[in-house]
């Protein structure tokens, strides 16, 4: 099986939060308790049973509201530094799978304590694992590797009606998006960009500053410079990748 990855089309998406609720009955992960804390984003935030959360930002704009959706979920680095940060503390809780790449928290993520859980968070560049405090399992999305592996579609890919996510063999995905930043471009959304594609393997197109989409919740001000560093890199666009597509 060839290397994976996604493809999010946030120009596409229209927060109909079909791949949350589809993420969830696959995986079989309970619902979540919501409240009204000032936005239609629900739950707050992703947890150890939200892989997949669609995070709306409403921004006001020359006197008019715009709208922008981003279904958040883990990267599936391509070196993971979660999995290499978790292997100082316990060999084997974080894995990859050598055919599709995907990133896998397995049932030794128990084992680490809840400082080295924070270790382990703090050095994803995305702020994406989650621990269940109940059973100190550590959990994210899986890429459903159990769904991939016996040829269908992730369950949140299969499940969104506006074709903004795709999924795939890594190299007609990341040809697929490139075309379609050249096709934004063409059409005038100058800013129409790929997230960290040559480092991931679930590749975001924005078509605002990437910063707009998606802030972080956790207090920036209190955390390590791995950290900083590694949210720096966040909101580096894969300018390599546009230069590439201007000339295609
Ligand atoms: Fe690990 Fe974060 Fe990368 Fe996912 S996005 S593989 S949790 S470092
Ligand atoms: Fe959830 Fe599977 Fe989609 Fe990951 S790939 S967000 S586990 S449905
Ligand atoms: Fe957006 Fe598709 Fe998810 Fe609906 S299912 S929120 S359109 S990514």
């Amino acid at each position: 099986m060839a290397d994976k990855s996604f493809f999010i089309d946030t120009t596409k998406c229209t927060a109909c939060r079909g791949c949350q609720v589809a993420c969830k009955q696959w995986n079989k992960l309970p619902a979540t308790k919501t409240y009204n804390w000032g936005s239609f984003q629900n739950p707050a935030d992703l947890s150890f049973s939200t892989f997949k959360l669609v995070r709306f930002r409403e921004v006001e704009s020359g006197g008019k509201v715009k709208w922008y959706f981003f279904p958040d979920q883990c990267r599936h680095c391509l070196e993971p530094p979660c999995k290499d940060t978790a292997e100082g503390f316990v060999d084997g809780a974080v894995i990859q799978d050598e055919s599709t790449g995907a990133v896998i928290y397995t049932d030794k993520t128990r084992m680490l304590s809840s400082s080295n859980f924070e270790e382990v968070r703090q050095s994803c560049p995305y702020n994406i694992p989650r621990q269940d405090p109940g059973t100190g399992l550590i959990s994210k999305c899986t890429m459903c590797f159990d769904r991939v592996g016996n040829g269908l579609l992730p369950a949140c890919v299969k499940a969104c009606p506006t074709g903004t996510m795709k999924f795939g063999d890594r190299g007609e995905i990341l040809d697929m998006a490139k075309k379609r930043v050249a096709a934004l471009q063409k059409k005038g959304f100058k800013k129409a960009q790929l997230l960290d594609a040559d480092s991931i393997r679930a590749i975001f197109l924005v078509v605002d500053d990437p910063s707009i989409y998606y802030k972080f919740s956790v207090a920036q001000n209190d955390v390590g410079i791995s950290r900083k560093l590694a949210l720096r890199k966040l909101f580096r666009p894969a300018t390599g990748l546009i230069t590439g597509v201007a000339k295609l």
